[in-house]
């Protein structure tokens, strides 16, 4: 730490991303990504788009935002784009949280950084028995809410008619809707705009879409409040999405029928992972997303990630209290999953029966 550095961020905790290893045979199992590479048609837009990288991207992202309303059935005026949806979760936490924050003990890791970084004040809500969030645990807090729905690292996810009753409860309360993985099998909040004017819902094309290395977010909310989003990002950075990006996404959207089936191939995948991990004697909550959050009994999960980690599966594990035990294993290619189950296999084998705490 420099001596420039100002105090208020010296206490900051980080976000800590997932291994990135570059250039290292590791089987990825640790960040979430779609396993399959992107339609020959997106390479060949961004590649094309390339050709331009002398001129600025649209500050308004309209190559990208104009088929992504289309796709969604909505306005021009109820979407946003930005450097993936962390960047909307961040304006979200810079500009539209005064009364401060509200989510789970057990969510999406960014949440609590961002609340730390902007000096919002965060309620924290712990996730009752199995996972479960209960919408009524929120309805005394201040602040915007915000449910990672399906919820990581959980793989959970709540009905549709749960959110309409945390947006009913919380009518004067802005309700972020975290929709990062809701294209490997839960019904979107996006039909709810309609009703309520105070959902936003966020979206990735980093998971389902298959562009983590592209950086794409998106938000879809009443007009107004994207007009927000827009006066945050116009007086942080206009040009917030490069142009080889939009054209991917733009590309991608055209590219739909060939993401539904990658995603059909993950479905498909994460069922036969989840029954062969049960019968090796883990357990976890039947995920909807494009990931497995399992535990065994007898091997810690600390332990499980090292031993994994040192056959060149990198998985995702979380020190912190309620989860230790717990891997979180982005459901990749069967041939991915095969050799991880062969290495657990081996694992589970070799390690002494006592049962954790
Ligand atoms: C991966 C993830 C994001 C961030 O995605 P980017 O668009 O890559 O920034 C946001 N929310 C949740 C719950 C995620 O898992």
């Amino acid at each position: 730490m420099s001596r420039f550095l100002a105090p208020c961020l010296q206490q900051l905790a980080p976000y800590v991303p997932g291994e990135q290893p570059q250039g290292r045979n590791m089987i990825k199992l640790n960040t979430n990504e779609l396993p399959y590479a992107p339609h020959p048609a997106v390479v060949q837009a961004a590649r094309q788009e390339a050709e331009k990288l002398n001129l600025y991207s649209d500050p308004g992202c309209m190559p990208f935002l104009q088929p992504l309303a289309a796709y969604l059935g909505l306005e021009e005026t109820q979407v946003f784009a930005a450097n993936g949806s962390d960047e909307v979760l961040a304006f979200c936490f810079e500009g539209l949280c005064p009364q401060g924050a509200a989510f789970a003990d057990l969510t999406y890791g960014f949440y609590p950084v961002y609340a730390s970084f902007y000096s919002v004040t965060a309620h924290v809500v712990p996730l009752r028995e199995n996972f479960c969030l209960k919408p009524e645990d929120y309805v005394q807090l201040p602040g915007t809410l915000f449910i990672a729905n399906p919820n990581a690292p959980t793989g959970l996810a709540l009905a549709p008619e749960d959110i309409e009753v945390l947006l009913r409860q919380n009518a004067n309360r802005l309700v972020v809707v975290d929709e990062a993985y809701v294209d490997f099998g839960t019904q979107s909040a996006l039909p709810l705009l309609k009703k309520y004017d105070n959902l936003m819902v966020v979206g990735t094309f980093s998971k389902a879409w298959g562009l983590a290395g592209g950086r794409l977010g998106w938000a879809a909310a009443s007009a107004e409040i994207i007009q927000d989003l827009n006066r945050i990002k116009f007086s942080f950075n206009p040009y917030n999405v490069n142009r080889m990006t939009l054209a991917a996404g733009a590309a991608a959207l055209a590219q739909a029928d060939y993401y539904r089936q990658c995603r059909r191939r993950v479905v498909q995948t994460r069922g036969e992972c989840a029954k062969s991990l049960r019968d090796m004697g883990f357990e976890g909550p039947d995920s909807v997303a494009n990931f497995l959050f399992v535990r065994h009994p007898h091997i810690p999960g600390k332990e499980l990630y090292q031993q994994l980690r040192s056959r060149n599966i990198l998985v995702r594990w979380f020190n912190k209290p309620r989860i230790q035990n717990h891997l979180r294993i982005t459901v990749g290619t069967p041939a991915e999953m095969d050799a991880l189950l062969a290495a657990l296999e081996d694992i589970v084998q070799k390690q002494a029966s006592t049962p954790l705490q």
